[in-house]
């Protein structure tokens, strides 16, 4: 496809250019030459548009060490880590998380705050506007912040950044992009695309973004703290469903007449799995318990607590099962565990492992591959910066709630304050 032959030249540039990021992305270091075949485009558009995307910020070309008797070799080009830059944040329950990465997923800032004394809406958004505001502080003047990803706590209509339903904030409708623009007017992020999901979902888009491992699709993300979720990409694509909730597993149910669920319903995945199950051990009050719930587990295990450790391998083979049904329903390339739970580390997830090991046995078939996110407590958050990344990147298949965005910088940060 050549940009000049079409009608809408202006959407098919930004598509081109946007299908070149991608693709040095995926392949650091190709060369114009190598991106000519790779996104089916002319050498003088390849040409013409790698210019465009190095005086902008998007690329940078590195000189190669040449050996002398070969000639001159192509130049490889690769993703610019210092000029462009995105924000990711983390809206937890009372707690929220910013990072400031590079393009390729990297770390340069970090900034974690609170509003746990109230959970009002209103003091989340202030919250989440001044750790916006002291990451941004953080990196040079001339970086530009070229888009915002926030990962929430509940189900989330992107197209309207409505928040849907926040069940451990207790919210319900709130207009969360429009409020947190709202809150950035004339500051220095006012103006910059702003993208919007949920917590499991932009994890999973962080993990596809930005890990450096072999691609792997159908992608599936559990995450296990509190509660329980999954984000799902299939086809390059987030899994949304038609109101934002796909992805729910934790209330999948898996026990009949199982404990009661937060949902009303019993046996669901999160109350079998999540830390509020693992809290509610039968834990006798005693000198040295940790207020932090997962901390007096993790301490109990330590100390080989017969009912800890009991409970702990039960929810980890709880775990197992849930796996094993996602693996059904989705046949993933791979499976990526994160959360705070997590952090129990073998005693947990062996269980877990073992469970699905042995259906998969029982079935004649090989396991899933599963492994641990690698972002840890930073995972949704820079998970976050990744839907920012998707979304900017792939142009014909956007869905933002920003009015209007173009691919480049022109339409992203203001110099006023
Ligand atoms: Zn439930």
């Amino acid at each position: 496809m050549r940009p000049e032959t079409s009608g809408n030249q202006q959407l098919i540039k930004v598509i081109n250019r946007m299908a070149l990021v991608r693709c040095l992305c995926a392949n650091p270091g190709l060369s114009r030459a190598d991106l000519a075949p790779a996104v089916d485009l002319t050498k003088s558009t390849i040409s013409l548009l790698v210019r465009e995307l190095i005086d902008e910020g998007w690329l940078v070309e590195r000189d190669i060490v040449t050996t002398g008797d070969l000639g001159r070799r192509p130049t490889p080009l690769f993703i610019d880590p210092s000029r462009l830059l995105l924000l990711g944040a983390e809206v937890g329950v009372g707690s929220v998380r910013v990072v400031a990465t590079t393009l390729t997923g990297e770390v340069l800032a970090r900034n974690v705050g609170s509003f746990g004394g109230s959970r009002t809406v209103r003091d989340c958004i202030t919250s989440l506007a001044a750790g916006l505001q002291r990451v941004r502080k953080q990196l040079e003047p001339t970086q530009k912040i070229i888009g915002i990803g926030i990962g929430l706590p509940g189900g989330v209509d992107e197209a309207s950044g409505t928040l849907q339903l926040a069940p451990n904030l207790g919210w319900r409708d709130v207009p969360f992009g429009a409020l947190l623009r709202e809150k950035l007017k004339g500051s220095v992020l006012a103006g910059v695309p702003l993208f919007l999901q949920n917590e499991a979902d932009v994890a999973a888009v962080g993990e596809r973004e930005f890990n450096p491992t072999p691609a792997s699709d159908p992608l599936l993300y559990v995450s296990i703290n509190h509660g329980v979720g999954a984000g799902v990409i299939v086809d390059d694509r987030l899994l949304t469903g038609s109101r934002g909730f796909a992805g729910e597993v934790g209330h999948m149910v898996l026990q009949v007449n199982g404990p009661l669920c937060t949902c009303g319903r019993r046996g669901c995945a999160e109350a079998l799995i999540g830390l509020r199950a693992l809290h509610q051990l039968p834990l006798q009050p005693e000198q040295g318990a940790s207020a932090d719930p997962l901390a007096e587990v993790q301490r109990r295990l330590a100390q080989q607590h017969g009912d800890t450790v009991r409970a702990v391998t039960i929810a980890g083979a709880y775990l197992g099962v849930l796996l094993q049904n996602l693996a059904s329903a989705y046949d993933p390339a791979c499976i990526v565990l994160g959360g705070a739970v997590v952090a129990l580390g073998d005693k947990f997830l062996q269980p877990a492992l073992q469970t699905l090991a042995d259906y998969s046995a029982a079935a004649n078939l090989a396991a899933p591959t599963v492994r641990i996110s690698q972002f840890g407590a930073d995972a949704v958050a820079i998970g976050a910066a990744g839907l920012a990344r998707y979304r900017l990147t792939r142009p014909n298949i956007r869905t933002s709630f920003s009015d209007k965005v173009t691919a480049g910088p022109s339409n992203t940060e203001q110099e006023t304050d």
